[in-house]
């Protein structure tokens, strides 16, 4: 048999070899019996009895993983629960049952297989992610119509790779953490369940493979390169010992990030500044601190109102934030207030189709219209804000009117805790993403209301440059070291170093290390970024001298095309001797 690799999405990096479980093609044996019209009524009662057990069963690890995982993750199990009080599947089941007059299971695989075919033609990503959960629950409920028991991941003997077509929630809370030393699955996008587990279990993941369970046979060694996206099937023996060397690798890089993060994030010559993570989970928090972050520089908070019918609770987001707040004891923690729109889109919230996502009614426009949702989050962030150093900020705005409307927001949701007697902090800071071309032309009147400024440089190359940051043809034109892109970013930083306010970044550019002594130059006082760049990033900024590197920003900002200012920068960093 041939080596073969096979590429997908990344979802938890590190290295895995081993041999494989595969989870799908769960055969179940289900057999098709008449029944006489006596035991209708019999048959009906197992069915809604096997729906009780499947209930508790879900409700007990809602209850374990809420406490071992924090209560996001448990929150998971409340779509499961409601799958299972679908009146629609249930009526459909106990009518089948009572006019085909054929046995519970039958009927109940019938019905499941239907609802998922007709589910996976639908053009709705809330939908499809609601597939997983359906499966997922139907497969419970039909194990305990069977009688049979849970599969192989409740009672692994020895160390395997678990390849599905996608792990479960439940599959993942019912396994034995120790024995699984990687995944791979089928479908799952970056921040599907499975992946965001994955990367808090710290479990080296490829999802999205598309075929990788017909493509594995059980026992078979495979390698799971998770920093990479890759898997590669029944490899050579030179390819383990490439592999095997890179896990080391990779574990010697780990543990001397480990000795790394304590020493400060500064240049040769005394120029301080910090170095903050980005999150979308509370979760993640940890791995903020083992790569020596100093601070949350931007929690993202679309997660809690995705894959849900309903909307995140207060106290929900409460429990989140003060999480995290805590986890991170004295370090800043900034959260961003809703982001929806653009591309990330929430069903629940009936948001109108628009012709141009992008540039429509999201983020800050539409917490402003739906104030409703937008103080629920608000009352959620004040009252965390007593339980560490929580700042807060606002995403996509345009111009100071906006800026000042939401803050009046604020003052009122804060009015309405004073009265109510619950403490928060009072002078909790607040920022503006500068995000616009048209917020960072006007930073320095937006610098007036706010205690700082975080740079979305996501957004802004893709307004700047009037490029769509998703579409891959015209990724070309995407260019962080564009002249103009500097040009607005150096606009941002100068503007708020003038109103005595601090400035960060939290795009995407913040973590692309050929471009950290520009931004270092530039006078950054704060780089966000994911956390497995966080050392890369302090590694060049304690090689540099601060004067060195306004020296290279300077010269950057007169030149022509974002080739040139990539190539100064790349021989700023060979002049450090510095390889990336
Ligand atoms: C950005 O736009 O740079 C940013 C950090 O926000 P998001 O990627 O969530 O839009
Ligand atoms: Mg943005």
């Amino acid at each position: 048999m041939i080596e073969r690799v096979i590429k997908g999405i990344p979802a938890a990096p590190g290295v895995a070899i081993g041999k494989v479980l595969v989870l799908d093609g769960e055969d179940f044996r289900v057999n098709k019996r008449k029944l006489d019209d006596k035991s209708l009524s019999q048959e009906i009662k197992r069915f809604r009895g096997a729906l009780l057990k499947t209930k508790k069963e879900i409700l007990e690890i809602k209850q374990k993983i809420s406490a071992e995982m924090g209560l996001e993750h448990g929150e998971i199990f409340s779509a499961h629960i409601l799958v299972l009080e679908d009146t629609m599947l249930i009526d459909d089941v106990i009518g089948k049952i009572k006019n085909e007059k054929i046995n519970a299971e039958y009927i109940f695989l019938e019905v499941l297989k239907k609802y998922i075919r007709t589910f996976a033609k639908l053009d709705d990503e809330y939908i499809r992610e609601r597939l997983s959960d359906i499966s997922d629950v139907g497969k419970r409920i039909l194990r305990n119509l069977l009688g049979t028991t849970s599969h192989a991941l409740s009672n692994l003997k020895e160390e395997v790779i678990v390849i599905s077509g996608d792990l479960s929630p439940s599959d993942t809370a019912t396994m034995h953490r120790k024995n699984v030393i990687g995944f791979a699955t089928d479908i799952g996008g970056r921040t599907s369940h499975t992946a965001i587990m994955a990367k808090s279990l710290e479990i080296p993941a490829v999802v999205g493979l598309e075929t990788i369970t017909r493509e594995v046979e059980p026992g078979d060694v495979i390698i799971i390169d998770g920093s990479n996206g890759e898997v590669i099937i029944r490899p050579e023996k030179e390819t383990i010992k490439k592999y095997e060397s890179l896990k080391l690798k990779f574990k010697k890089f780990e543990s001397n990030l480990t000795k790394f993060k304590h020493l400060p994030c500064q240049t040769i010559d005394g120029r301080r500044v910090v170095l903050a993570a980005n999150i979308e989970l509370p979760e993640e928090a940890t791995s903020a601190v083992t790569h020596g972050a100093e601070g949350i520089g931007l929690f993202r908070t679309e997660y809690f109102y995705m894959n849900r019918k309903d909307l995140p609770t207060e106290e929900e987001q409460f429990h989140a934030y003060k999480t995290v707040a805590q986890k991170m004891v004295s370090h800043p923690v900034i959260i961003r207030t809703l982001d929806l729109g653009g591309d990330k889109f929430l069903s629940q919230l009936e948001i109108p189709h628009e012709m141009n996502p992008y540039l429509g009614w999201r983020a800050i426009r539409f917490c402003l219209a739906r104030q409703d949702v937008f103080k629920v989050q608000l009352r959620a962030i004040l009252r965390a804000s007593a339980y560490g150093n929580l700042k807060m900020m606002y995403p996509m705005i345009s111009g100071v009117e906006e800026l000042i409307q939401a803050n009046q927001v604020l003052e009122s949701v804060k009015e309405e805790l004073k009265k109510e007697k619950i403490s928060f902090n009072k002078d909790i800071e607040v920022g503006a993403m500068i995000e616009i071309p048209s917020a960072a032309l006007t930073s320095n009147i937006l610098a007036r209301e706010v205690d700082f400024f975080s740079i979305g440089t996501n957004d802004l190359i893709q307004y700047a440059l009037a490029v769509d940051r998703a579409n891959e043809k015209i990724a070309y034109l995407y260019e962080p070291a564009h002249p103009a892109v500097l040009k607005l970013i150096k606009t941002i930083i100068d503007n708020a170093h003038e109103a005595g306010i601090w400035v960060g970044m939290c795009g995407e550019m913040a973590g692309d290390i050929i471009l950290t002594v520009l931004l270092l130059g530039l006078g950054l006082d704060e780089f966000s970024t994911s956390p497995i760049i966080l050392p890369e990033v302090k590694r060049i900024i304690r090689s540099m001298e601060y004067f060195k590197a306004k020296k290279i920003a300077v010269k950057a900002l007169s030149l022509s095309t974002a080739k040139e200012v990539e190539n100064l920068a790349k021989k700023s960093l060979e002049d450090l001797k510095i390889k990336v």
